[in-house]
Protein backbone atom coordinates (compact mmCIF):
# COMPACT_ATOMS: atom_id res chain seq x y z
CA UNK A 1 0.00 0.00 0.00
CA UNK A 2 1.65 4.20 -0.97
CA UNK A 3 2.13 6.02 2.08
CA UNK A 4 -0.71 8.35 1.93
CA UNK A 5 1.69 11.33 3.53
CA UNK A 6 3.03 11.47 0.34
CA UNK A 7 1.56 13.88 -1.76
CA UNK A 8 0.60 12.82 -5.56
CA UNK A 9 1.37 15.43 -8.19
CA UNK A 10 -1.36 16.24 -10.54
CA UNK A 11 -1.71 18.40 -13.09
CA UNK A 12 -4.52 21.44 -13.94
CA UNK A 13 -5.45 20.69 -17.11
CA UNK A 14 -8.71 23.02 -17.36
CA UNK A 15 -10.58 26.01 -15.27
CA UNK A 16 -14.12 26.72 -15.01
CA UNK A 17 -15.30 30.13 -13.94
CA UNK A 18 -19.13 29.01 -12.46
CA UNK A 19 -20.46 32.69 -11.64
CA UNK A 20 -20.83 35.97 -12.74
CA UNK A 21 -18.55 37.69 -9.88
CA UNK A 22 -15.42 35.30 -10.45
CA UNK A 23 -15.15 33.64 -7.48
CA UNK A 24 -16.20 30.53 -7.65
CA UNK A 25 -14.40 28.03 -9.99
CA UNK A 26 -14.34 24.26 -10.74
CA UNK A 27 -9.76 22.68 -11.27
CA UNK A 28 -9.95 19.95 -12.95
CA UNK A 29 -6.90 17.75 -12.75
CA UNK A 30 -4.91 14.89 -13.81
CA UNK A 31 -2.28 12.90 -11.95
CA UNK A 32 1.19 13.17 -13.71
CA UNK A 33 0.97 9.34 -12.93
CA UNK A 34 -1.14 7.92 -15.94
CA UNK A 35 -1.44 4.64 -14.11
CA UNK A 36 -3.03 6.40 -10.64
CA UNK A 37 -4.66 8.83 -12.95
CA UNK A 38 -6.78 5.40 -14.46
CA UNK A 39 -6.81 3.62 -10.75
CA UNK A 40 -7.38 5.74 -8.39
CA UNK A 41 -11.07 5.37 -7.03
CA UNK A 42 -13.29 7.25 -4.78
CA UNK A 43 -16.63 7.27 -3.01
CA UNK A 44 -19.10 10.08 -3.37
CA UNK A 45 -18.42 12.56 -0.45
CA UNK A 46 -14.65 11.87 0.24
CA UNK A 47 -12.54 15.04 0.26
CA UNK A 48 -9.05 15.35 -0.83
CA UNK A 49 -6.16 17.40 1.11
CA UNK A 50 -4.90 20.31 -1.91
CA UNK A 51 -2.13 21.70 -1.69
CA UNK A 52 -0.83 24.69 -4.35
CA UNK A 53 2.92 25.40 -4.20
CA UNK A 54 3.45 28.34 -2.28
CA UNK A 55 -0.14 29.06 -1.61
CA UNK A 56 -0.60 26.42 1.43
CA UNK A 57 -3.17 23.19 1.84
CA UNK A 58 -6.62 22.72 2.59
CA UNK A 59 -9.22 19.97 2.41
CA UNK A 60 -11.51 20.44 -0.76
CA UNK A 61 -14.68 18.03 -1.41
CA UNK A 62 -13.85 15.62 -5.08
CA UNK A 63 -16.65 17.58 -6.87
CA UNK A 64 -17.03 15.22 -10.02
CA UNK A 65 -18.32 11.73 -9.97
CA UNK A 66 -16.71 9.04 -9.31
CA UNK A 67 -17.83 7.17 -12.11
CA UNK A 68 -16.03 9.80 -14.16
CA UNK A 69 -12.31 8.02 -15.06
CA UNK A 70 -8.90 9.81 -15.76
CA UNK A 71 -9.70 13.18 -13.77
CA UNK A 72 -10.93 14.84 -10.73
CA UNK A 73 -12.83 18.26 -10.33
CA UNK A 74 -12.57 20.13 -7.17
CA UNK A 75 -14.97 23.46 -7.31
CA UNK A 76 -13.45 26.20 -5.01
CA UNK A 77 -14.75 29.20 -3.59
CA UNK A 78 -12.03 32.31 -3.82
CA UNK A 79 -12.14 33.27 0.56
CA UNK A 80 -10.05 32.82 3.42
CA UNK A 81 -6.17 32.77 3.18
CA UNK A 82 -5.46 29.58 1.71
CA UNK A 83 -8.15 29.92 -1.37
CA UNK A 84 -6.98 33.21 -2.01
CA UNK A 85 -3.22 33.65 -2.26
CA UNK A 86 -1.94 36.88 -3.10
C1 LIG B 1 -14.17 18.38 4.57
C2 LIG B 1 -14.05 19.75 3.93
C3 LIG B 1 -14.36 19.92 2.59
C4 LIG B 1 -14.26 21.18 1.99
N1 LIG B 1 -14.59 21.31 0.68
C5 LIG B 1 -14.53 22.53 0.10
C6 LIG B 1 -14.89 22.71 -1.28
O1 LIG B 1 -15.27 21.76 -1.98
N2 LIG B 1 -14.77 23.98 -1.79
C7 LIG B 1 -14.34 25.06 -1.04
O2 LIG B 1 -14.29 26.18 -1.59
N3 LIG B 1 -14.00 24.92 0.25
C8 LIG B 1 -14.08 23.69 0.85
N4 LIG B 1 -13.73 23.55 2.15
C9 LIG B 1 -13.18 24.73 2.85
C10 LIG B 1 -11.68 24.83 2.54
O3 LIG B 1 -10.97 23.69 2.99
C11 LIG B 1 -10.98 26.01 3.22
O4 LIG B 1 -10.97 25.84 4.60
C12 LIG B 1 -11.61 27.31 2.97
O5 LIG B 1 -12.12 27.38 1.66
C13 LIG B 1 -10.63 28.46 3.14
O6 LIG B 1 -9.58 28.12 3.99
P1 LIG B 1 -8.63 29.27 4.48
O7 LIG B 1 -7.65 28.68 5.46
O8 LIG B 1 -8.08 29.97 3.30
O9 LIG B 1 -9.67 30.21 5.22
P2 LIG B 1 -9.59 31.14 6.46
O10 LIG B 1 -8.59 32.19 6.18
O11 LIG B 1 -9.47 30.34 7.71
O12 LIG B 1 -11.09 31.69 6.35
C14 LIG B 1 -11.48 32.95 6.73
C15 LIG B 1 -13.00 32.98 6.85
O13 LIG B 1 -13.60 32.94 5.53
C16 LIG B 1 -14.85 32.26 5.61
N5 LIG B 1 -14.79 31.12 4.71
C17 LIG B 1 -13.73 30.26 4.55
N6 LIG B 1 -14.00 29.37 3.56
C18 LIG B 1 -15.24 29.65 3.10
C19 LIG B 1 -16.03 29.08 2.07
N7 LIG B 1 -15.57 28.06 1.31
N8 LIG B 1 -17.27 29.60 1.85
C20 LIG B 1 -17.72 30.64 2.59
N9 LIG B 1 -17.00 31.23 3.59
C21 LIG B 1 -15.78 30.74 3.83
C22 LIG B 1 -15.06 31.81 7.03
O14 LIG B 1 -15.83 32.79 7.71
C23 LIG B 1 -13.64 31.79 7.58
O15 LIG B 1 -13.63 31.94 8.97
C24 LIG B 1 -13.84 22.30 2.77
C25 LIG B 1 -13.52 22.12 4.12
C26 LIG B 1 -13.63 20.88 4.70
C27 LIG B 1 -13.29 20.72 6.17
Amino acid sequence: MSNPYIPDIAVIRKIITENAVNDIKTFEVVFEDPELAESFKFNPGQFGMVSYFGAGECPIGIASSPTDQGFLQFTIKKVGVVNSPP
